[in-house]
């Protein structure tokens, strides 16, 4: 195939017209990645459920991602750590990103329940009020959560990717190591050997990215028919407006006014891991990317090292906005009536459930239940939500990871751990290409 005019090459000269495929190479890989997403929903919608084929593909991208998490986090945390010397500093930093994660996330929710009350998603849907005697669900104490933060058996903990047990042995190995000395420099060079080969592997998986999209869009387009969406499009709509706002609108101006760093500089940036997270559906899945994207805008490894991690794990903004919005669709579809007590028990429940929401496809589902029971909202509401969770977790995955992404600059900004030359796209970064 000629590319251009036939007379625009003089004779006897090289053809340099770069093939389709170097063309194509040549696309930065977001783009790559929305191509791939595109065409991915327009061949689910071609085949319909014969796009399950194309699953696979998806699978492979996935299953490379979920390789990386646990020996990225665990190495670059441990190196992260020894490299901290300052111990009061690891402390404030961890104050911050909880204290900034709690807020935003609080603030999420009371947007999702603003959306919920203007939108009225569940306005018209009247289902018969067959009020079901409300199960209560036991969730776990204070204490027991905060004992199994320790692990019994790390190898253990690594090998099951329980994040946050994993984060407490790195934090303690890092500090050990420091505190060993000269005897701990040659386990150090090791970790930071490894964690290296992990960045450069994130950088060659994120290649296949493209293609893993589209075979995940082409099934999630070919099992969410328009039969499937239609009837529930209001909480869809109510689920990503509200998300968009929060995303572009808080957190951009969190950015400008909290951080004092440019919000259009960081979302051009960080559009990377928010296709990842689109598709994906998982904070934790996401996680390597988030740290590349971290990397990328200045952030320094060993702060996007530990406040990452954490957030994929507890911070789930887009989750929290998600309940809010649904547990108003449920109220509104089943004509109960809530007074300013229940919005209250929804922000606190929902913002506290959030932690303990895992960072994977369908975790916020599992949350729902724990916000509809505290306030007495029947649990059946759960089943219409679920035919089309898989769409609405794609806009709050999205929101989630934006949000750990967004403290990270913050928290990284006042403790002097940003390169603003990098942030500004004056220095290149040292990241793996
Ligand atoms: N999928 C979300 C996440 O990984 C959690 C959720 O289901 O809300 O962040």
């Amino acid at each position: 195939m000629s590319i251009g005019p036939a007379n625009s090459t003089p004779p006897g000269s090289n053809n340099t017209s770069p093939s389709p495929w170097n063309r194509w190479n040549s696309l930065p890989i977001w783009s790559q990645i929305i191509v791939g997403m595109v065409l991915g929903i327009v061949t689910g919608m071609w085949l319909g459920a014969d796009a399950q084929a194309l699953k696979p593909l998806g699978s492979l991208f996935l299953n490379a991602i979920k390789m990386l998490i646990v020996p990225l986090v665990f190495c670059s945390l441990v190196v992260g750590v020894t490299s901290m010397e300052d111990t009061a500093k690891m402390g404030r930093i961890g104050l911050k990103t909880l204290a900034l994660y709690l807020a935003t996330t609080a603030i999420a929710i009371s947007l999702g329940l603003l959306f919920g009350h203007i939108m009225e998603p569940g306005a018209g849907i009247s289902l018969a009020t067959q009020q079901q005697p409300v199960e209560s669900q036991s969730s776990p104490s204070l204490i027991n959560t905060i004992v199994a933060l320790i692990p019994q058996n790390p190898v253990e903990a690594l090998a099951n990717g329980d994040i946050l047990q994993i984060i407490i042995f790195a934090l303690a190995l890092g500090i050990a190591l420091t505190m060993v000395g000269e005897k701990g420099k040659p386990a150090i060079s090791v970790f930071s050997g490894l964690a290296e080969a992990m960045y450069k592997l994130t950088a060659l998986v994120m290649k296949f990215a493209p293609y893993g999209v589209f075979g995940l869009m082409a099934w999630l387009a070919g099992t969410y028919g328009l039969e499937v969406l239609l009837p529930l499009l209001k909480v869809i709509l109510a689920v990503y407006v509200a998300g968009l706002l929060h995303l572009y609108g808080f957190y951009g101006c969190c950015l400008k006014f909290l951080g004092r760093v440019s919000p259009l500089r960081f979302f051009k940036v960080v559009c990377d891991a928010q296709i990842i997270a689109f598709t994906t559906s998982s904070s934790a899945g996401t996680l390597p990317m988030s740290l590349r994207c971290s990397q990328r805008l200045g952030a320094s490894t060993s702060t996007s090292s530990f406040i990452l991690p954490l957030g994929a794990t507890i911070n789930m903004d887009g989750t929290a906005l998600y309940q809010g919005v649904t547990a108003l669709f449920i109220a509104q579809a089943y004509g109960i009536d809530l007074a300013a007590a229940d919005y209250m028990t929804i922000i606190a429940t929902a913002t506290l459930a959030s932690i303990g929401t895992a960072g994977v496809p369908g975790g916020g589902l599992i949350m729902l239940t724990l916000v509809l029971t505290t306030v007495g909202l029947p649990l059946e509401g759960v089943a219409l939500i679920a035919g089309i969770d898989r769409i609405l977790d794609m806009a709050r995955t999205t929101v989630n990871i934006t949000g750990d992404i967004m403290v990270n600059i913050l928290v990284s900004k006042s403790e002097n751990e940003l390169d603003m030359a990098v942030f500004e796209g004056v220095k290149k970064p040292e990241v793996a290409a």
